[in-house]
């Protein structure tokens, strides 16, 4: 193995990335907008917390056709858990719990998929075979997912070079998890079936940063079809990682490009560390051929200790185990990730398979503070004879918990000395990441014969090309020309609303500065003002935009225009206060001024900028605040010293 060691992330160079062998891959899941489920007819994006039933599974694994166990499957197994459904009886039906056939392949979900795979430069595949994708997790209660292939082979630019895409499927979402403690399990199932797609790159990506960036290229490409979901939870992000002589790693469901780079950056950093302990292992002579560990029951000798973690155990009558790990002596404390070390991969096992989920849920040996005394230590060791040369790890709970987490501990140990295991990671809010679960088999998928195969037609392909939007860089391109802020450029290239300024720029002669700023920036404002923004759709934002074009509203009425019609759900011009015609504005500005008198503000060397506030606040929105401005200072020439 060379000799490098980690930097911190800041100081990490593009060399030193391509020194480890740093490689990474993307699998981007993406909800589509549908009003339907993908294989029912329940709607799509019905989120509730309320439910009409509740239902207990069990997952239990069964022999494959190839006589094997799946990895995973059998983790789940081991962790007896009672999964829970929350059932709303709005967004679910009996096709979701297996009780019916699947319905006919949602049709927009297909042409939507359609779009995105052109726009990766894809093929389009002829014929959809339907498989199952088997999910031993419980956040699909029926065991399995249907997904089928809808293009392949595809490129997307980036830098000098092109990104090579893999594929692209249709699949159903899966349920959305409420709780995880102990042996239960909670989902609530209304986000089940629910259409999205997975696209998945080869490992082009060298650095941690081009992860990222390229992540984003990707997701800006299916945004500017304004056809799918955004907001939390629409688009999750897979992340696999290797380096060289290290393991293809998945780090799942990372919630947000930006954590990318730190994660991919700790994961590589694990992988190299693990590499190194397999080293160090190797010249203590522990291979997997001599690796060697021994289990015993200590309650009896810690039952009087005072760490507290123990004694609570002692009082509800748990048991204690003691594993010691021959020759494997400070390597507990040998570090993996930014401030994490093994003994967190071991911890994070048992927490996981064993369900020892309150923390700590181990000690060891190699770092005795604060836990139980050096005379505790020594009687223990004592007990089991282990040697100077050992770590001991314990861990406590009911005693079938325990049993399950003292062979994790040993077999997390063992792993040590082939490298790094192949399971996948979640994405800690740390930018570290800890184990999540085995990775399951290649013998996952299934053929499904529930619904024949489908054939994709010519004419489908050709409605579809006929309407593909232009790439959100080459729109980037024609917005800098128009000189829309640098800010706007890209939200404004990838915005559902990108046609609708096309349109306001060209037909109704919109200055584009401010098209952009109505389309983009104003409902970003609304939004902080908690105003919620979705409920606009494209026509309001368009009658809008019409009726300033037209001169029905200021510029300075956009915005209220705006907030009004969220309110009311629809824009509708006479519902707006009518504009300012400047013979009315003279009147107003009369009336305003007798009032600032009746309440004696007057002699005051800032009286016009007193009097220009008050009439604006009775006319914002109805006319130009310029107008305004004028009219009041031609009113205090024309009356002297007001
Ligand atoms: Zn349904």
């Amino acid at each position: 193995m060379i000799d490098f060691t980690f930097k911190p992330f800041n100081e990490m160079t593009d060399d030193d990335y391509k020194l480890v062998g740093f490689k990474s891959g993307l699998e981007i899941h993406q909800q589509l907008y549908t009003d339907r489920k993908l294989f029912c007819r329940c709607p799509a994006g019905l989120y509730n917390h309320n439910f009409d039933a509740e239902i207990l599974r069990h997952m239990r694994p069964t022999l494959s056709e190839l006589g094997e166990y799946d990895g995973t499957a059998l983790m789940e197994f081991k962790t007896k858990k009672d999964i829970i459904y929350h059932i709303n009886r709005e967004s679910v039906c009996t096709y979701e719990m297996d009780d019916t056939p699947p319905f006919e392949i949602n049709e927009q979900a297909l042409d939507i998929a359609i779009e995105i795979g052109m726009l990766y430069r894809c093929s389009i595949i002829d014929e959809i075979h339907i498989a199952r994708k088997q999910y031993l997790d419980g956040s699909i209660p029926t065991g399995f997912q249907r997904t089928f292939i809808i293009s392949v082979d595809g490129k997307v630019p980036y830098k000098d070079r092109n990104i090579e895409i893999f594929q692209i499927s249709i699949e159903e979402d899966s349920c959305r998890e409420v709780s995880d403690y102990g042996h239960t399990r909670v989902y609530v199932a209304d986000r089940l079936g629910m259409p999205l797609i997975e696209t998945v790159t080869a490992p082009d990506m060298k650095t941690p940063v081009e992860v990222a960036e390229v992540g984003k290229i990707l997701s800006n490409i299916v945004k500017s079809t304004g056809k799918v979901r955004t907001g939390a939870g629409a688009a999750r992000e897979d992340v696999n990682v290797s380096i060289e002589g290290g393991t293809r790693i998945e780090i799942k469901g990372v919630p947000s490009l930006k954590r990318i780079p730190l994660l991919t950056y700790n994961e590589a950093m694990r992988q190299w560390n693990l590499l190194k302990l397999r080293e160090e292992l190797k010249k203590r002579g522990i291979t997997p051929e001599t690796f060697s560990h021994k289990t015993e029951n200590i309650t009896r000798i810690l039952r009087k200790t005072i760490y507290q973690p123990l004694a609570n155990a002692m009082n509800e009558d748990k048991v204690v185990y003691a594993v010691t790990l021959k020759g494997f002596k400070n390597l507990l404390n040998w570090q993996t990730q930014t401030e994490t070390y093994f003994s967190k991969e071991i911890s994070d096992r048992v927490r996981v398979i064993a369900c020892l989920n309150t923390l700590p849920n181990i000690i060891h040996s190699d770092s005795t503070a604060e836990t139980i005394s050096i005379a505790e230590w020594q009687k223990v060791k004592k007990t089991i004879s282990a040697t100077d040369e050992d770590t001991v790890v314990i861990v406590w709970g009911p005693e079938a918990d325990v049993i399950t987490a003292s062979k994790e501990i040993a077999i997390r140990a063992k792993e040590a000395t082939t490298g790094v295991p192949s399971e996948t990671r979640q994405a800690l809010k740390d930018g570290t990441t800890g184990f999540e679960r085995i990775l399951p088999g290649p013998e996952r998928m299934y053929p499904d014969t529930d619904l024949p195969p489908k054939r994709i037609s010519d004419e489908r392909i050709n409605r579809i090309k006929a309407h593909l939007p232009e790439l959100y860089w080459e729109k980037e391109r024609w917005y800098r020309e128009l000189k829309v802020p640098e800010d706007l450029i890209e939200p404004l290239a990838v915005s559902r609303l990108t046609g609708l300024f096309s349109k306001a720029v060209k037909e109704w002669k919109i200055d584009p500065k401010l098209a952009a700023l109505v389309l983009i920036q104003f409902p970003k404002r609304l939004r902080r003002m908690k105003i919620n923004f979705e409920k606009i759709d494209e026509e309001v934002f368009a009658g809008i935009l019409k009726a300033y074009s037209h001169g029905l509203i200021e510029r300075e009425g956009i915005f209220p225009a705006m907030s009004f019609a969220i309110r009311q759900g629809i824009f509708d011009l006479d519902d707006l206060p009518p504009p300012i015609e400047k013979e009315d504005l003279k009147e107003i500005i009369m009336n305003a001024n007798a009032e600032l008198r009746r309440n004696k503000i007057h002699n005051t060397n800032k009286y016009d900028v007193i009097l220009t506030g008050s009439v604006m606040n009775k006319v914002r929105g109805r006319i130009k605040s310029s107008i305004v401005i004028k009219s009041v200072a031609n009113f205090a020439k024309e009356h002297g010293n007001v």
